[in-house]
């Protein structure tokens, strides 16, 4: 049976939450979930068209604040009362974090970045399937402890709700959590200006640039296609690197991950560094001059040619079709 660590992102759970449920749900038992904090209704609801049976809801005054160790130990207590042998966590940091805390308490394995979960029997190891070298590779792993930890890789598995939903019972509990726990404790946040990447991470569509943009000045093209097409720009390292644009807008490993329904790179040349970031995205359309840069090669349609023609070609025939 699995208990499902999930987070809240304002009103509803967070995206990467639902990707868990889903990888949860495909293993033995009945599912069941546990939060720090409080649930939103709409996040209860969606727990139940997860199909959750029971939702653990752990709540303290010290819990207010972010503390990783402190979480953990909640999360401990929720697995000792559901008695669940593996604990799913979402592809975020901290959710990574504190599953770090709850497999060093526990001295049990854990696996990060899993992208598919073997259904096991009760006291069998576990098998997963998870990503390494940012998404080149797909290993298979053993997981064998007590209990199985794993932390699903982020925007790389689909969220799909249950055929049958869950009963979503609620049950809040105060955890034990001592003041070894607190030790760091989040004070402020703060964020960056103008470093909001939750609607890159979030959009449908993305219009990419790289390189080939070739200054500062060649970008414009790009965001009035992303703006035509309903999507955002999304940029390549080598971009952000020489300060043509911010980071905020970098995808890759080191920038922000996305799945959209359609990515259109324009002069990148699909860097294993970049592709960690878009390869769940469903449809890619490259636009390179160069026929044998990975990224056309990986992708499902390319155009080779220039971008600077390439893009405001395509810019006019939709403006005509409008
Ligand atoms: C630890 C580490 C982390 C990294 N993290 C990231 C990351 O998060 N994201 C990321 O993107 N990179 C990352 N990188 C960098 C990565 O390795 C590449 O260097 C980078 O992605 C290259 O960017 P690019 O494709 O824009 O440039 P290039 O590799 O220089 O490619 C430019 C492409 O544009 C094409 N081109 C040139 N002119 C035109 C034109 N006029 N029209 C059409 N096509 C044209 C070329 O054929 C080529 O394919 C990381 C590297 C390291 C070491």
């Amino acid at each position: 049976m699995a208990l499902v660590y999930v987070e809240v992102d304002g009103s509803e759970l967070s995206d990467v939450s639902l990707e868990a449920l889903t990888v949860g749900r495909g293993l033995d038992g009945p599912l069941e979930a546990v939060v720090v904090g409080s649930v939103p209704d709409a996040g209860v609801a969606q727990l139940r068209e997860f199909g959750v049976a029971t939702v653990r809801v752990a709540q303290a005054a010290f819990l207010d604040r972010y503390a990783a160790a402190g979480y953990a130990a909640a999360v401990v207590s929720a697995l000792s009362s559901s008695g669940a042998t593996v604990l799913v966590g979402p592809g975020s940091p901290r959710s990574t974090e504190v599953l770090a805390h709850v497999a060093a308490r526990l001295d049990t394995a854990m696996a990060a970045n899993v992208v598919e979960v073997q259904p096991v029997g009760v006291g069998s190891p576990v098998t997963v399937v998870r990503q390494v070298m940012g998404g080149s590779v797909r290993e298979t792993m053993r997981v064998d402890g007590p209990v199985a930890v794993l932390v699903v890789a982020g925007h790389a598995v689909e969220a799909v709700p249950a055929a049958s939903a869950g009963a979503g019972d609620v049950v809040t509990f105060a955890p034990e959590v001592s003041a070894a726990d607190l030790r760091a404790t989040m004070t402020r946040v703060q964020a960056a200006e103008g470093a909001d990447t939750s609607r890159l991470a979030k959009a449908r569509v993305v219009v990419g640039a790289g390189r080939g943009a070739g200054s500062p000045d060649g970008f414009g093209p790009c965001i009035e296609l992303a703006g035509l097409l309903g999507g955002v720009l999304g940029v390549s390292r080598a971009v952000t690197a020489a300060g043509w644009r911010p980071h905020h807008e970098q995808v890759g490993q080191t920038g922000t991950k996305i799945s959209p329904e359609l990515y259109v790179p324009c002069g990148i040349s699909g860097a294993i560094q970049h592709w960690a970031g878009c390869s769940s995205a469903q449809t890619i359309l490259a636009v390179n001059t160069d026929d044998e840069a990975p990224m056309v090669t990986r992708a499902r349609y390319a155009v080779i040619g220039d971008m600077h023609e390439v893009v405001p070609a395509v810019i006019e025939a939709l403006r005509a079709r409008s």
